[in-house]
């Protein structure tokens, strides 16, 4: 095994049971493996892995410490995944195969309005070894804008949460219909059975721009969007079934918390203290397709608002933007885990006030977090 560090190439050789990592000569970060060798290369020095601490020593403490920073250090997420489920083109279980060859500890399966993809993920994140995040990228909108709100950690097994689903899914059909009745309108011929064809049960304009190409009406999906389907564009059909504050108390309902997706797209700033007092828990930072601009714009209005900052690639599974061109650091899977706790305990704290007749509901208000 190679592993490449600024200044030094380190070879492991030797190895066996468990792994850690050691501060070598020159202050790099090493590497070993219980009961190896460490040989940096062009150096040409062998270097003896040193003997275990003893157990709760400030020695063993230290090297404990080390571990779990370079594990940390290593570890990466992929927050924004869509699978066959929706518009994605690959089965949630290659989702997660693919999530696990670009290196990624966990991976968010984050449908269109569905939740079909998680169970699936699920078993092949454990066959994988990546972790799996249960979630769910409601489609939303307000005033012409269309907000999509990502849901994590949502309770995927709540039948409330599934019947409200189907409900959005029909409605999408619905739309879908008059979509391609609009382009018959146009010219463009294309049967709707084909579009169903193609869906994996969250039929969306992706669909339709597919079969527009397959019948040779356009020669790319972008061209079907540019010209038809985008919105207000000839064929485009708003679809909103849900108000961005819908979207949030529904992700709440079922113990998920509530992230503004791709905000760029959203264009909708001036909503966020609004979304906020509603219960907003996060905005997407980093995204594909977000510069460097746009993503400091976004981290200076996360910290103003005490929103968490999350990421991810809005992968659709193959295509210009791979599963994991955006990760980001494994410790903002843990901060949506320490959001969940404190949610839970706000919920118990206000159930408590409740019960002995001292506040009526729960304070909408949030606080600024860290
Ligand atoms: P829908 O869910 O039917 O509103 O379709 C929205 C989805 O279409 C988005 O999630 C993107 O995957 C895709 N999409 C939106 N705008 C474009 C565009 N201009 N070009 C290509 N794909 C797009
Ligand atoms: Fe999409
Ligand atoms: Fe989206
Ligand atoms: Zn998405």
């Amino acid at each position: 095994m190679m592993v490449k560090l600024a200044f030094h190439e380190v070879r492991v050789g030797r190895t066996s049971a468990s792994s850690g990592n050691a501060v070598l000569g020159g202050g790099a970060l090493g590497y070993w493996k219980e009961g190896g060798t460490v040989i940096v290369k062009g150096v040409g020095e062998f270097i003896r892995r040193p003997p275990a601490p003893a157990f709760a020593t400030p020695a063993w403490r230290a090297s404990s410490l080390l571990q779990e920073m370079a594990s940390k250090r290593s570890k990466f997420a992929d927050l924004h995944v869509h699978t066959r489920v929706s518009d994605g083109w690959v089965p949630p279980e290659e989702a997660v195969e693919r999530a696990q060859r670009a290196g990624l500890a966990a991976i968010a399966i984050a449908d269109h309005d569905s939740i079909s993809g998680v169970q699936a993920a699920i078993w092949a994140g454990n066959k994988y070894g990546v972790e799996v995040i249960p979630a769910v990228e409601l489609s939303s909108g307000i005033d012409n804008l269309e907000l999509h709100i990502l849901g994590y950690y949502i309770d995927w097994q709540s039948k409330w949460f599934a019947n409200r689903l189907s409900k959005l899914q029909e409605f999408r059909r619905e739309r879908a219909t008059k979509i391609v009745d609009k382009l018959r309108e146009l010219g463009v011929d294309i049967d709707y059975n084909l579009v169903i064809a193609i869906d994996g049960g969250v039929v969306g304009r992706p669909h339709i721009a597919q079969v527009m190409v397959d019948r040779g009406y356009v020669r790319t999906t972008d061209e079907a969007f540019d010209r038809y389907l985008g919105t207000g564009k000839p064929a485009y059909v708003s679809k909103y079934q849900l108000s961005p504050t819908d979207a949030i108390k529904m992700i709440k309902k079922v113990g998920g918390v509530p992230v503004l997706a791709h905000p760029l797209f959203a264009r909708a700033d001036h909503l966020l203290p609004k979304l906020v007092e509603d219960g907003l828990g996060g905005i997407e930072v980093y995204h594909s397709k977000h510069d460097a601009t746009t993503t400091e714009h976004y981290e200076q209005l996360a910290q103003k608002y005490g929103l968490l900052m999350t990421g991810g690639s809005d992968s659709h599974g193959i295509g210009e933007i791979p599963i994991g061109h955006v990760r980001v650091p494994y410790s903002i899977v843990e901060k949506l885990k320490e959001e969940l706790v404190a949610m839970k305990a706000k919920e118990v704290t206000a159930e408590k006030l409740v019960g002995r007749g001292l506040i009526k509901r729960e304070p909408a208000k949030r606080g600024r977090k860290k």
